[in-house]
């Protein structure tokens, strides 16, 4: 250990730790030793002091004793001659020091409740997050135990210049890392030049803004330590477990930006007690022996463009980055991003041009895999802003290849498209929307490059069940139409599967958690009678997906226990989705919208709500765009339901679950239906008056109004009467 380094971080530790008792002393005479403290929404107190220490801090009071042990751990000032050892010492000063900033931030949560968003997504006037509550933490923390997310960089005070700042942050998402943000450096602080450089940062994006100052680097250590406890099962106080896990489980490291002061000395003296090391791009001293990090503790003055490869190296890290040959950065870290407004530059679907996606399997000698064509428009023969119809067909051939895998593969595509940078996509099959940023385009990106993304991913994720694919993108609008007609037969033989199955003669059902990136706390369970909301999974999709993927998102299910036959709910189900929405959901009805219906996400093909007035309900579609008699239109409908939430009097629906039979029957089912758009109509109508007829009323189509009737419910109302529809005779829909 350097005496530079050590005389440093012992003078940052006392200045921090006075500093902190000097807030506690005036906090204690403001508000008394009584006053509760904490960060928001944690079973875990200040987590670091109760990880290290095992003292729960609840109150002010509770303060005084970690204090304490804080200035007994504090060794002296380095002496000038005769200096003694320093690396324990050191360790100890930045301990002292990471607990003392705990405290102060905990004070500061008292003092100014407001400071933090406490979200995880950044406000229009406020970037900084604050700590990370147990909801975040059980999210994201999975993410570094099953290697979603190798672990996380540090990063104290800012870059030189904005680019650089978008750059390192750049490198690090695609080594699929948290980046945690705090400090400033000479006025400027890492986040606030990410925002500047246009970059989203956030939870979703990884790049996390914890706070404007160093003792937000205590969020971080908190982040780590919790984990530890959380997942790793340590007891609060088994610091050396705590340590060992982060050391040998969490690929973090520091990397201060700018002139390294004492007190950033002091927290990177705190870091490497858990075995984060600290790669700087200033020349302070060196510490290269290793000793308790994996390598060496602190390497400095490394040029931008190497600092994230360093420090990727003196951690120890494998990254597996997959080779996808695009110009654009991939990799689930983008998955979260958006492209709005201004930015977009192409977009296709969404109800405003058609768009379909389709994979289908052929011969093998039919197919040359790798194979990419764009036929029609490309980016280049468009204008920023524009729209096009989009097709996009995957062939795919192979031995192992079966019918039965087509919509898994199909499925896919949403995710995969989204991990490029500067692309977003939506929906699926022939409600898929997809927009593509102006900052994607000025990188290269192209149509073509959709197709090498499925190309090289779908190969590296699902090569065991096909051996070519290629890819063919159209944007012509009448071969665009001609692929939704084929395609949609192919849907209708797909859903049809599941037909004459019942959710009585199976004891499995089937989990998707696909949609977790978008609604974290959403799932889906699958039955054969209420196929997932998106309308590409059902049972048997399901079944298949996890004989080919048994650790995927797609899991079985026991039922269990009969909760409710009516409204449909399990034992065995709400066991599941406790534990997948990570405590969010702990039980949903498979078959009601009144009563606790199941959580709904964005990607929805309809969602239907309850009409008071009518005694029934509507649904309406994705595709269709106006005004609905529920006052919301389909979009505002998704962004107020489809977060992951289960919202009694709205659900998420696939098209083919409204003639199921189970859909809504705890309700009243299908003929509680008073509404649905007129594409809608045409489109599943056969299929309605079939159901209908089951349940004892002929040409129930025509007694369900639609936007030619009227889009209110005083609107509709005199139609349904003067049809005499059933829903006006049944007992209240609002029970
Ligand atoms: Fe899976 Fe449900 Fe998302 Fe469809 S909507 S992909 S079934 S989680
Ligand atoms: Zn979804």
């Amino acid at each position: 250990m350097s005496k530079i380094i050590a005389s440093a971080a012992i003078r940052g530790a006392h200045k921090i730790v006075n500093d902190a008792d000097e807030k506690w002393k005036k906090a204690m005479e403001k508000y008394g030793a009584n006053e509760p403290v904490g960060f928001p929404n944690t079973a875990y107190f200040l987590p670091v002091i109760y990880g290290m220490l095992g003292i729960p801090v609840e109150k002010l009071g509770d303060m005084e004793q970690v204090l304490n042990r804080c200035k007994a751990i504090l060794p002296p000032p380095v002496r000038e001659k005769h200096p003694l050892p320093y690396l324990g010492p050191t360790l100890d000063a930045g301990m002292a020091t990471l607990f003392a900033e705990e405290l102060a931030e905990a004070i500061r949560y008292l003092e100014e409740p407001n400071f933090y968003t406490k979200t995880e997504d950044i406000a229009d006037d406020n970037i900084w997050l604050g700590a990370a509550d147990d909801i975040i933490l059980r999210k994201r923390g999975i993410e570094f135990v099953d290697g979603t997310a190798p672990g996380f960089a540090a990063i104290l005070g800012a870059a030189p210049t904005i680019e650089i700042a978008k750059q390192i942050a750049e490198e690090l998402q695609q080594k699929n890392l948290y980046v945690f943000m705090c400090g400033e450096y000479n006025g400027k602080r890492f986040s606030e030049q990410l925002i500047e450089a246009g970059v989203q940062i956030g939870w979703p994006t990884r790049l996390v803004s914890f706070g404007p100052d160093t003792s937000a680097a205590v969020f971080a250590m908190g982040f780590a330590t919790r984990a530890a406890m959380s997942f790793g099962g340590i007891e609060p106080g088994d610091f050396r477990k705590i340590l060992i896990y982060n050391k040998d489980r969490v690929f973090a490291f520091a990397l201060p930006m700018g002139y390294v002061t004492d007190e950033w000395y002091a927290n990177a003296a705190g870091a490497i007690n858990w075995g984060f090391p600290v790669i700087a791009d200033t020349p302070i001293p060196e510490i290269l022996p290793t000793g308790i990090c994996t390598y060496e503790h602190v390497v400095s003055n490394i040029p931008h463009d190497e600092l994230v490869a360093k420090a990727v190296e003196v951690r120890g890290l494998k990254v597996t980055v997959a080779d996808v040959p695009v110009p654009v950065a991939f990799g689930a870290a983008f998955e979260g991003e958006r492209v709005r407004g201004e930015d977009i530059y192409l977009e296709c679907g969404g109800g405003r041009t058609q768009m379909v996606e389709w994979v289908t399997s052929k011969p093998m000698d039919e197919v040359e895999d790798g194979h990419v064509e764009v036929i029609g428009k490309n980016i280049r023969d468009i204008e920023p802003g524009s729209r096009l119809p989009m097709a996009i067909c995957v062939e795919v051939a192979g031995r192992e290849m079966q019918d039965d895998y087509e919509p898994i593969l199909e499925r896919q595509i949403h995710h995969l498209l989204n991990y490029a940078q500067g692309v977003m996509h939506i929906g699926q099959r022939d409600i898929a929307w997809i927009r593509i940023a102006k900052q994607a385009i000025e990188k290269g990106f192209d149509l073509s490059h959709i197709g090498t993304i499925l190309h090289a991913k779908l190969h590296q994720d699902f090569g065991r069940i096909f051996d070519k694919l290629q890819v063919t993108i159209y944007t012509d609008e009448d071969k665009v139409k001609e692929i939704v007609e084929t395609a949609r037969e192919v849907y209708n033989v797909r859903d049809a599967r599941i037909e004459g199955m019942t959710d009585e003669t199976v004891d499995t059902y089937y989990s998707c958690t696909l949609c977790q990136s978008f609604a974290p706390s959403h799932v889906c369970t699958i039955s054969p009678e209420r196929t997932g909301l998106c309308g590409s999974y059902n049972w048997m999709d399901c079944k298949a997906s996890y004989e080919i993927n048994p650790t995927g998102p797609n899991q079985p299910v026991e039922k269990g226990e009969v909760i409710d036959p009516v409204l449909g709910q399990w034992k065995g189900v709400n066991d599941f989705i406790y534990q997948a929405s990570r405590g969010k959901i702990d039980h949903y009805n498979f078959y009601s919208i009144m009563n606790d219906p199941m959580t709904t996400c964005g990607c929805c093909e309809c969602i239907a709500a309850v009409l008071p007035l009518c005694n029934g309900i509507m649904t309406v579609s994705r595709e269709y765009t106006g005004e609905t008699p529920c006052g919301m239109k389909f979009t505002t409908l998704a962004g107020t339901i489809g977060g992951g939430l289960s919202t009694p009097g709205f659900v998420g629906h696939g098209k083919y679950n409204t003639t199921q039979r189970k859909f809504i029957s705890g309700d009243g089912g299908l003929l509680r239906m008073v509404w649905m758009p007129k594409s809608l109509k045409e489109e599943i109508g056969d299929r309605v008056n079939t159901r209908a007829e089951e349940m004892g009323v002929s040409n129930f189509l025509d007694m369900i109004a639609d936007e030619t009737v009227g889009v209110t419910e005083e609107e509709i109302l005199p139609f349904l009467e003067e049809k005499g529809h059933p829903a006006l005779t049944m007992e209240s829909i609002l029970g």
